[in-house]
């Protein structure tokens, strides 16, 4: 094979990359979303397009990496919203609730 051939290598060779995840709930999303889903973020009520569920923010399970926070329908792991900071500002998606109802 070709050097430089074959799959990429970051870092060392046999070094490999962990991830840090943290798992909390919705209420972890608070103050990245201020302002952004009313008053009170966490009581904003979405319903899931996996399980057709609904359900407040606050009591999502949320995954949190250096590369932004994800939150997770409770009941069938659907991917309600993502929040990423990015050098132009914070992104905030909703990829997986049919509707928001912002209280
Ligand atoms: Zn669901």
């Amino acid at each position: 094979m070709a050097r430089g051939a074959g799959p990429r290598r970051l870092g060392r060779p046999g070094r490999t990359l962990r991830r840090c995840v943290m798992v909390v709930d919705g209420n972890a999303l608070a103050g990245l979303l201020d302002g952004v889903l009313g008053a009170e973020p966490t009581t904003a009520r979405l319903r899931c397009t996996g399980c057709g569920g609904a359900g407040l923010l606050g009591r999502t399970r949320v995954h949190r990496s250096a590369m932004g926070s994800v939150a997770r329908c409770r009941d069938c792991d659907t991917v309600l919203l993502t929040v990423v900071e990015t050098p132009s500002g914070r992104a905030v998606s909703l990829p997986g609730a049919r509707n928001v109802a912002v209280v």
